[in-house]
């Protein structure tokens, strides 16, 4: 977004500490660029789109939900205590959201993680229909991948398959979807093609557990590479 000084916005690189920005602030201020200046004047628009009642009602009880994750508030000054695990936070969002049937789309290299998530959210109430990346077994050649491209050199190798699993979802009417492990891409693509709005339980790193975020934290003692501008 181009904000009204002509530049783009860049809150990642915000000079200001959070107490003193204009979007956690009413009185704060915020840099040149900043983008809720002047918010005002684009807010029609925004809130023409939360004045539809399906997308109100889901940001209200997102809101909610997102200060159910901290106990004891009623103490102020509130230090922050978070105390519930994602996969809470998207059953109870699930349920006040009157949510009944969940869709689950799996990567194959977690399966068992995936079985356990079934398990959870039955449990929870739910009923879940879950379907798997290589979902159809199409051959990465149909779409142009040549076998130098695939893991396995020289083996037949099915493609991921998000519109699948999405179609598979959109099918079964899930009420919600979620994602679990699917690789860089093929989350896009679910996520354009299912009809459900989706949420991510867990995001894959193959190298760091699934934990994408390990890198940044050691960035600057073992991972300076990185911020070369060749990663490969
Ligand atoms: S003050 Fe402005 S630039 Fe800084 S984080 Fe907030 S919106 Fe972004």
């Amino acid at each position: 977004m181009t904000t009204s000084s002509g530049r783009r916005a860049s809150c990642a690189d915000c000079p200001l500490p959070a107490d003193r920005r204009i979007c956690r602030m009413p009185e704060g201020t915020g840099p040149k660029g900043c983008p809720s200046i002047g918010f005002g004047d684009r807010y029609k628009q925004v809130e023409s789109i939360y004045t539809r009642p399906e997308v109100r009602e889901y940001a209200r009880q997102a809101s909610i939900q997102e200060a159910a994750c901290y106990a004891g508030r009623e103490v102020v000054p509130y230090v922050k205590r978070p105390v519930k695990p994602r996969i809470q936070e998207i059953v109870e969002f699930a349920h006040r959201m009157g949510y009944e049937r969940l869709g689950l789309a799996f990567c194959s290299g977690l399966h068992e993680e995936a079985r356990l998530a079934t398990e959870v959210f039955r449990a929870q109430g739910f009923d879940v229909v879950s379907v798997v990346c290589k979902v159809g077994g199409v051959p990465k050649k149909s779409i142009g991948v040549r076998d130098d491209e695939k893991i396995n050199i020289g083996s037949p190798e099915a493609m991921c398959n998000p519109v699948g699993q999405a179609m598979v979802l959109n099918e079964a009417g899930t009420d919600f979807n979620v994602v679990l492990g699917l690789c860089v891409g093929h989350d896009a693509l679910f996520f354009k093609f299912s009809e459900a709005l989706t949420t991510v339980l867990a995001v894959k790193d193959r190298l760091l557990g699934h934990n994408p975020l390990a890198i940044l934290y050691t960035l600057d003692s073992y991972h300076p590479w990185m911020r070369k501008s060749s990663t490969t």
